[in-house]
């Protein structure tokens, strides 16, 4: 067979030969078939074009990556392989904390120097050189702006303008005076990299403008003027292209920072006389609603703001606590408001009823003068037995209405009680909605600020009477368990029931409060640390024949616990530490238990 020429009989050929020779077919191997069957050699073929559109979208924002773009420039410039390797290996290796690479910026100056540049001559390329050298007082300093200056070249700024500006930046920067300069210790590397137009470092430039725009123009919604100085500050600090610009920029900077300091000043007197006016407010408020049940759990929550640095997380709390007492309040007081309503209608139709009452008795009496009258006046036995027969009609009718009557105010009375007694408990209900920012709405335990107060209260009254004060604190066995298998509603059911068997297994004077997730608290004033662990173990039996019922299932709730009897001025939160670690020792030892720390 003749040797293939043509492109499509040789690609043919290649295909038919890989098969033969059972060979993969990678375009590799498609590839060198295809030369071999062609007699051709196979060329190699930078691509150039790629390469340098790479190294131009290369960051340069540090000294290393600026190095880096420029070495792969060269490399696709020089249509190199090798020259590509070897900045690639370099670059993986190299770590940002490497002492300054002098050999590499000096194998980099060489080339640079070399290289034509628009607008720059070697020799003004020297004279750059010279002027950096003299203007930089250390090795580290010395480094950085060289590198700026390369820098500059190879990112095609090498025009004279460009180069005056990082010189110029050499050359001012120790008659600014910043201190790193004048005690010998260098500036990083960074920091004068990636020199924007200006001399003033790119990113911090931005970082400037940002500020402005970002946040000191929202601290300054009371002041429209100076908020509009920071957005032109802003706005020109970003156009800034010339030294003479910086230090335009410079002085007005001065007095915008003159004047923000007085406005800062000025914003935190007003917050603190702010704070101080509702601070005198609540205090006001507190005195006045002395008997004022239902504002007595706000007023509380309002004054524990004052108490501690105001913070954003706790005026949230605070807000969504106020909410929930405001709805219970509002919904309450619509009831109580019903609730009088009736009651005063039904006082209105009672004396109605009085009112018809009377009149039909006077009816009565009249009627029985009319009979006196008639029996007087009688001739006749006949007469008279009519008569005396509408005497004892009428006397019936009245008899039956009084009865009726009676029966009626009976049973009105007996609404009124009710009324009365619904009344009554409403506001019974409003008074300890106010309390509710005590409590934890899911079990109506105490919540935790809840808890401090008693335990405050209770801690006062121990150290009076130098009675005991015992804290027991329990979590559920295997909650997440429980809520994983049958959802967290029913997780938060066995929590509200939890809490109610604590209720009724515990004596009025110990407290429950709900201190975390299906962690609670209970506290037992006047009790020996022997008599808590038996007052917990009650509690844990009591659980056992008080099943949590989840549909038709019975549930065995178990937890752990751990008991501290309060020492002599011990911190409450040294005692619930104690307790909280002999709770973990019970979870160790096995789940279920109760122990004393
Ligand atoms: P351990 O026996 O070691 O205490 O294990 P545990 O599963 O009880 O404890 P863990 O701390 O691993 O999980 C507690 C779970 O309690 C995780 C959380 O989702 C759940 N939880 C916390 N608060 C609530 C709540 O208010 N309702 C419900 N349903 N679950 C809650
Ligand atoms: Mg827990
Ligand atoms: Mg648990």
């Amino acid at each position: 067979m003749s040797k293939p020429t043509q492109p499509s009989e040789i690609a043919r050929e290649v295909l038919r030969q890989l098969a033969m020779r059972r060979t993969l077919p990678t375009p590799d191997n498609y590839l060198a078939l295809y030369h071999e069957i062609a007699g051709t050699v196979a060329q190699d073929i930078f691509p150039e074009k790629a390469i340098k559109s790479l190294a131009t979208a290369l960051p340069r924002k540090t000294a290393e990556q600026s190095r880096f773009a420029r070495q792969i420039e060269v490399a696709a410039a020089d249509k190199s392989w090798e020259a590509l390797k070897g900045a690639l290996l370099a670059f993986s290796t190299a770590s940002a904390a490497e002492p300054p690479q002098w050999s590499v910026l000096l194998r980099d100056l060489m080339l640079q120097l070399e290289r034509n540049q628009a607008g720059m001559t070697p020799v003004k390329k020297r004279e750059a050189i010279e002027r950096v050298i003299q203007a930089s007082s250390s090795p580290d300093l010395l480094f950085s702006r060289m590198q700026s200056l390369l820098n500059s070249w190879s990112q095609g700024q090498g025009t004279e303008a460009d180069q005056a500006m990082v010189e110029a930046e050499a050359a001012t920067a120790p008659k600014h005076g910043s201190k790193p300069q004048q005690t010998g210790t260098a500036a990083p590397a960074s920091t004068l990299t990636n020199a924007a137009p200006g001399g003033l470092n790119a990113e911090l430039q931005e970082l400037i403008a940002q500020l402005l725009e970002n946040s000191v123009e929202i601290l300054l919604v009371d002041t429209p003027d100076l908020a509009g100085e920071a957005t032109r500050l802003a706005a020109d600090i970003r156009a800034i292209r010339s030294p003479a610009a910086v230090a335009e920029f410079t002085a007005r900077m001065k007095k915008f920072s003159y004047r923000l300091q007085f406005v800062t000043e000025d914003q935190a007197e007003l917050k603190k006389a702010l704070l101080h006016l509702l601070h005198l407010i609540i205090e006001n408020i507190s005195e006045l609603a002395l008997d004022d049940q239902w504002m007595h759990g706000q007023i509380a929550l309002v004054l524990d703001l004052f108490q501690q640095p105001l913070s954003l997380r706790q005026l949230d709390d605070v807000e969504r606590r106020m909410k929930e007492v405001i709805y219970k309040q509002s919904a309450l007081k619509s009831q109580l408001q019903e609730a009088q309503n009736r009651l005063k209608a039904m006082l209105a139709s009672f004396v109605d009823r009085l009112a018809d009452f009377s009149e039909s008795t006077s009816g009565y009496h009249d009627k029985i003068e009319s009979c006196a009258e008639k029996i007087s006046k009688a001739s006749n036995i006949s007469e008279l037995s009519n008569v005396l027969d509408e005497v004892m009609h009428e006397t019936r009718l009245v008899q039956l209405n009084a009865q009726r009557s009676r029966d009626e105010m009976q049973a009105m009375r007996l609404r009124v009680d009710e009324s009365e007694k619904e009344v009554t408990r409403l506001q019974g209900e409003l008074a300890q909605a106010s309390e509710m920012v005590r409590h934890d709405p899911l079990t109506g335990a105490l919540n935790r600020k809840g808890l401090d107060e008693v335990l405050e209260r209770e801690l006062a009254q121990a150290q009076r009477h130098d009675s005991t004060l015992c804290i027991a604190l329990l979590d559920i066995d295997n909650f997440k368990k429980l809520n994983d298998t049958h959802g967290h509603q029913v997780g938060d059911d066995a929590l509200v029931h939890l809490a109610r068997v604590t209720r009724e297994t515990i004596r009025p004077q110990d407290s429950l409060a709900r201190y975390g997730g299906e962690e609670f608290i209970i506290l037992l004033p006047d009790t020996s640390l022997n008599e808590a662990v038996l007052a917990v173990a009650r509690l844990q039996r009591e659980l056992t024949r008080k099943f949590f019922m989840n549909k038709n299932e019975k549930l065995l709730i178990t937890f752990s616990a751990g008991v501290a009897e309060k020492g002599r001025d011990e911190p409450s939160e040294e005692v619930i530490k104690r307790a909280d670690a002999a709770m973990y020792l019970a979870k160790r030892s096995g789940k279920n238990r109760v122990l004393p720390a």
